[in-house]
């Protein structure tokens, strides 16, 4: 089956009020690989590029010196269908709209301070998977995936 992989930021707020392990353990339990991970501090052009298509939209100042405000942590994981599961696991964009459940609907009152990132298609993970990780940086390993998924969603 389609393994693929995302590109997931926990973003500042999240570092603020500690909720990195929680996120993190949200994403371990439900069976996904962590392929790669690192602490990181986004600079402004980073942020311009990270989210381009919003340089225009009045929020876009608020976001950048919020995404700039202290270090984040950078990962990559895997698994089938690994993009569209973990937006999912998100929820919506406004975390007061987002479904209880969900890291932004348990979590998150805000719009903007909506504790995590998720790439929402296979084109924007490639992109976004190089924009933050080195090819060396991206570990793959064998993990005891049968325990994740049945053997025909292996094949
Ligand atoms: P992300 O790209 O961070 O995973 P998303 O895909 O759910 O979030 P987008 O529409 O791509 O949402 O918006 C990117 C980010 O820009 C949002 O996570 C939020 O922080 C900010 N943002 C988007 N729309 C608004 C808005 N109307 N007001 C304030 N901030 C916004
Ligand atoms: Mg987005």
């Amino acid at each position: 089956m389609r393994f693929e992989r995302t590109l997931i930021l926990i973003k500042p707020d999240a570092m603020q009020r500690g909720l990195a392990g929680e996120i993190i353990k949200r994403i371990e339990n439900k069976g996904l690989k962590i392929v790669g991970i690192k602490m990181l501090k986004m600079d402004k052009k980073l942020v311009e590029e990270h989210y381009n298509k919003y340089k225009e939209k009045p929020f876009f100042p608020v976001l950048e010196r919020f995404m700039s405000s202290t270090p984040i942590i950078a990962m990559v994981v895997e698994g089938i269908e690994a993009i569209s599961v973990v937006r999912r696991m998100i929820g919506k964009t406004n975390g007061r709209e987002a479904e209880s459940g969900t890291i932004r609907g348990d979590f998150s009152m805000s719009i903007s301070k909506n504790l995590i990132h998720a790439s929402d298609s296979e084109e924007n993970a490639r992109e976004e998977i190089n924009r933050f990780f080195k090819e060396e940086e991206l570990i793959s390993w064998k993990r005891i995936d049968e325990i994740i998924y049945s053997e025909d969603e292996l094949e």
